[in-house]
């Protein structure tokens, strides 16, 4: 069995259909999805959740809560840092697996751990030198491209994993529901179906996953200072906006955090950490005005979750994805049992297991 898990970063799970994503809808056609959706970890971000899938962990297990991690002292880029806990490229490793990972966010290299795997693109987790979309990072034809240059064949790795970033750069600039946005999805469902023609030599054997990490939701403004408010009240903390959510390590207790302006929902992640959200349409500053989505509050936890391939086991995904929601923290078990390798640490649950 060979098995391919795509990540469409932000690709909202109400835009999956014959519409706009027709390459998405026959893959699960012919497999299954979650119609509900999966779940994201909290923070609703793109790097806790692709700590999450790799790992089977919860964010406050491989410590990447939201985009960059708190060291005690500063916030730092996670992809410096990367995920505590074994990732599925270590495991696979250890059990004499093959993998491959090629993704359109060069951070996600050291977010996922992913130069372990004993192929990945782009090298070091460095800007590629190809096509950039307008957040500069890979377009999916650079990563198509990768996958041609890079990737030994679907027949010659046992796990692989590709991550498209157009959605996401779609989405915050247009707004996840504007015309603007669900063109480019088309394109983007357009660029999977490219990986798919690429997959289809393998079909018999293949289980292709295809899930996002996150949905956006529209914001407007240049972006609420909870940090400045804080100040103000003379209050202590360091505030990490991520989107629509933020950070708030070191800070005032949960009710007093309910009590600020700005602040509609408060959960304690650990002893020193926070995470809190506002309503619909506000995001955490600085933000820039022209950008019209956003992600990090539980509006915009839940991910597409769909499974295909020609290989007999994805009947048997698809009916657990029939009974029920997957976590991000499903799918690094579900890639253990899959391939056949452990994952002893992740607290998730194999979609096989049900
Ligand atoms: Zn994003």
């Amino acid at each position: 069995m060979k098995v391919t898990f795509v990540i469409e970063d932000a690709l909202p799970n109400r835009w999956v259909g014959p519409e706009i994503t027709p390459h998405l809808w026959a893959l699960q056609t012919e497999g299954g999805r979650c119609e509900a959706g999966g779940q994201a970890v909290m923070s609703s971000a793109t790097y806790p959740n692709h700590a999450s899938f790799v790992t089977g962990l919860q964010p406050v297990d491989h410590r990447v809560m939201v985009n960059r991690v708190w060291t005690g002292s500063d916030f730092v880029s996670s992809a410096s840092v990367g995920p505590v806990g074994e990732t599925v490229f270590e495991a696979a490793r250890r059990a004499g697996r093959s993998t491959a990972a090629i993704l359109g966010d060069h951070k996600l290299i050291g977010v996922m751990g992913a130069q372990d795997a004993d192929v990945h693109w782009p090298p070091g987790g460095v800007r590629p030198d190809v096509e950039l979309d307008e957040f500069r990072y890979a377009t999916n034809q650079a990563v198509l491209d990768a996958y041609d240059s890079h990737h030994p064949g679907p027949g010659a790795v046992d796990l692989t994993v590709v991550h498209f970033n157009d959605p996401d750069t779609a989405c915050h600039i247009h707004g996840p529901d504007s015309p603007e946005a669900r063109q480019r999805l088309r394109l983007a469902d357009a660029d999977l179906g490219q990986l798919i023609e690429r997959l289809r030599p393998e079909w018999d054997d293949m289980v292709v996953i295809l899930v996002s990490d996150h949905d956006q939701e529209r914001v407007w403004g240049d972006g609420f200072d909870l940090s400045a408010v804080l100040d103000q009240l003379g209050l202590p903390g360091t505030v990490e906006p991520e989107g629509t959510a933020a950070l708030v390590v070191d800070g005032p207790d949960t009710e007093t955090l309910l009590g600020l302006e700005g602040v509609q929902g408060a959960v304690e992640v650990d002893a020193t950490s926070t995470l809190v959200w506002g309503p619909a349409g506000q995001v955490f500053g600085p933000w820039h005005e022209s950008l019209h989505g956003a992600h990090g509050g539980p509006r915009c936890r839940t991910q597409v979750a769909v499974v295909g391939g020609g290989h007999p086991v994805v009947a048997d995904l698809a009916v657990s994805l029939g009974r029920r929601r997957p976590s991000a923290i499903d799918w690094a078990p579900t890639l253990a049992a899959l391939c056949r390798f452990d994952l002893p640490d992740s607290t998730g649950r194999s979609l096989l297991a049900d």
